[in-house]
C-alpha cells in the first residue's frame, strides 16, 4: 500500500494502515517495529463528527440513566453480602459512621439506633451500597 497526497490518506487501506507503514512513507525506511498495530484514523469531516457525537451523547445518556436507577434500585444481594463481611471486618461504629455518610443527602433514612444491622443493609439503594462501600473500603 502506499500513502498518497496531498492528504496522505487518500485511497489508503486503513485497515492496513501500520505503525511501520506511516514510519515508511514519512521517512522512506523500512519501519522496524515487529509487532503489528493499528493505527487509529480519525475523520475530521462533518458527517463523521456527528456520528461521533451522537455515539457519545447516547453513552452520556445510557451512563445518565444507569446513574438515576441506581439511586432507586435496591441494592443488589451481592452489595449486601459483601456489606455484611464489611461490617465484621471493620466494627459496628465505623460502619454506622460510613452508612450515615454514605445515606446523607439521599432518599435513604439514616440508621435508627434500634435498628439491625441486615435491616438497614436491606434499606440501601444500589447507588448508596456503592458509596458505603467505598466508605469502608477506602482509607
Ligand atoms: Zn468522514
Amino acid at each position: 500500500m502506499a500513502l498518497v497526497g496531498p492528504g496522505l490518506t487518500e485511497d489508503v487501506d486503513e485497515e492496513a494502515l501500520t505503525a511501520n507503514v506511516l514510519w515508511e512513507a514519512v521517512t522512506g525506511k523500512p519501519g522496524t517495529q515487529t509487532w503489528y498495530e493499528h493505527v487509529r484514523v480519525t475523520c475530521r469531516c462533518g458527517h463523521c463528527e456527528a456520528e461521533r457525537k451522537a455515539a457519545n451523547d447516547a453513552a452520556y445518556a445510557d451512563r445518565r440513566d444507569r446513574t438515576a436507577r441506581a439511586k432507586v434500585e435496591p441494592a443488589t444481594e451481592k452489595q449486601v453480602k459483601y456489606l455484611n463481611t464489611l461490617v465484621a471486618k471493620v466494627g459496628r461504629e465505623r460502619f454506622d459512621t460510613a452508612f450515615a455518610e454514605a445515606v446523607k443527602g439521599t432518599k435513604v433514612a439514616p440508621r435508627s439506633a434500634d435498628e439491625k444491622t441486615g435491616q438497614a443493609l436491606k434499606r440501601l439503594t444500589k447507588a448508596t451500597a456503592r458509596k458505603l462501600i467505598s466508605e469502608l473500603v477506602g482509607p
